[in-house]
């Protein structure tokens, strides 16, 4: 036999035991977007790696250290696998010119690649599900995004969930913060790590987003952002708290949130929980009023949320919150071959009443035993068995079984009334 191949590290299969709660996540999310007139957008994954150079910053951890870039071998590009999606987001806007005739509230999912050390609730392939609003200014479209998150949250019953919240300002008060800043930290230049000392006058704002346990005490007293906000960044902070407390979502002012890219400004956030140890960030996001100018669109505002899918789910298991996967309605026993040409209009009508069910496929020689065909129903999972025999098929009818609740129970339905009876198999949760 030939050697096996095996996927890449830190990049997973999603195999059918897990896919049907993926599916019921991502239905809840686009049911919910709908309720919220956000509407779906679908960018490519590879991108131009100026575009995440430009967007994300040169000096954080994603550019530094995570991309997967490569060169186009025909043309020489330079081209990335996204690390997120926003900057995408961003350039299709900005391409197509969709703010032309005012905001757009987006939203998307989709497969994300960074080269980080695999463990739980970190891999070099996860995926996302984002919410971005474009060409709006005021703070209330910042509450109904985190209000989405929450919904979100409240639709497919997780809990313990921890809202984090923080004022970034506006660049003119981030400059003196900054200021600030590098004073503070390089009068106490002897305690910084080596990522620290590189970044201290890059990009000193990412040294309060270090994860090093040795600093934690030296950036808690670090000056903080939001004592150089001036009264209109106050303001919005204001509003965004205001909706917040009004709605009943409880938050945690954290000054020392700052989130891993550049592009925020104002309110930045995070949802947060103890489940899942140092991966406990499952949803990020805040206002990226100068990206899109960045990239080189006319300078409109915008705010997001990316949450993390794979976390997502990892802490509804953690809870043993069961998100309904879809089930499999009925499954048809074949006990003839001859059978199958009228089988198959039958299975074509009940499918098109809405109906999931699964034909037993035989072996090649024949259908099988009634025994084993039985068996294979059990096994599918089906609520009940439609046997199509000899002698049914002769009256023109069909004998459905109950195989789970009321187990046993036995009816002959007629072929000819099948629309009366189809609905009958539906689960209920579907
Ligand atoms: P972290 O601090 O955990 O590295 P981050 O700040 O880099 O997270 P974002 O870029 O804000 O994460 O992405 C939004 C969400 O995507 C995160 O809150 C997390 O749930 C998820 N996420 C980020 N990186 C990964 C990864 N490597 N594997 C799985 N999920 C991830
Ligand atoms: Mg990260």
């Amino acid at each position: 036999m030939a050697e096996k191949i095996t996927a890449v590290k830190g990049m997973n299969d999603l195999l059918p035991t897990d896919s049907g709660r993926w599916e019921t996540l991502e239905e809840t999310v686009r049911q919910l977007m709908r309720r919220h007139a956000y509407r779906n957008i679908r960018t490519p994954i590879v991108e131009p790696t100026a575009l995440f150079v430009r967007g994300l910053g040169e000096v954080t951890d994603i550019v530094e250290k995570e991309m997967y870039s490569f060169e186009d071998r025909l043309n020489g590009e330079q081209l990335t696998l996204r690390p997120e999606a926003t900057a995408g987001v961003v350039r299709a806007v900005v391409e197509h010119n969709l703010l032309y005739d005012g905001g757009k509230r987006l939203y998307y999912m989709g497969p994300m690649f960074r080269h980080e050390r695999p463990q739980r609730g970190r891999y070099r392939q996860f995926h996302q599900i984002g919410a971005e609003a474009l060409g709006f200014a005021g703070a209330e479209v910042d509450a109904e995004l985190i209000l989405l998150a929450v919904s979100l949250w409240q639709a497919v019953g997780l809990k313990d969930v921890r809202l984090e919240l923080n004022s970034l300002g506006q660049p003119p008060e981030r400059a003196q913060h900054r200021a600030a800043l590098i004073a503070y930290f390089e009068q106490h230049a002897d305690q910084l790590d080596e990522d620290a000392k590189r970044r201290l006058h890059s990009n000193p704002l990412r040294i309060l987003d270090t994860k090093n346990p040795a600093m934690q005490a030296l950036v808690e007293g670090a000056p903080k952002l939001i004592d150089f906000l001036g009264e209109a960044s106050l303001k919005h902070f204001e509003m965004v708290r205001q909706i917040l407390d009004a709605n009943g979502v409880g938050y945690r002012i954290n000054p020392r949130l700052v989130r891993g890219m550049d592009y925020y400004n104002l309110t930045v956030f995070e949802f947060i929980t103890e489940h899942l140890g140092s991966q406990g960030t499952i949803c990020g996001g805040g206002r990226y009023d100068y990206l899109i100018e960045q990239v080189g669109g006319k300078p409109a505002p915008a705010v997001g949320w990316a949450l993390g899918v794979e976390r997502v789910l990892e802490l509804l298991k953690e809870q043993q919150v069961a998100l309904a996967a879809p089930s499999l309605d009925a499954y048809a026993i074949v006990p003839d071959a001859a059978a199958l040409p009228q089988v198959f209009q039958t299975l074509h009508a009940l499918r098109a009443s809405g109906v999931a069910v699964q034909m037993h496929a035989g072996t090649g020689e024949g259908m099988g035993s009634m025994k084993s065909q039985f068996k294979k129903a059990d096994a599918s999972g089906a609520s009940f068995a439609l046997i199509f025999g000899e002698e049914e098929l002769a009256r023109g009818e069909v004998t459905v079984k109950a195989l789970r609740d009321g187990q046993g129970a036995q009816r002959c339905e007629s072929l000819a009334a099948l629309a009366q009876w189809a609905p009958s198999l539906q689960s209920p949760v579907r």
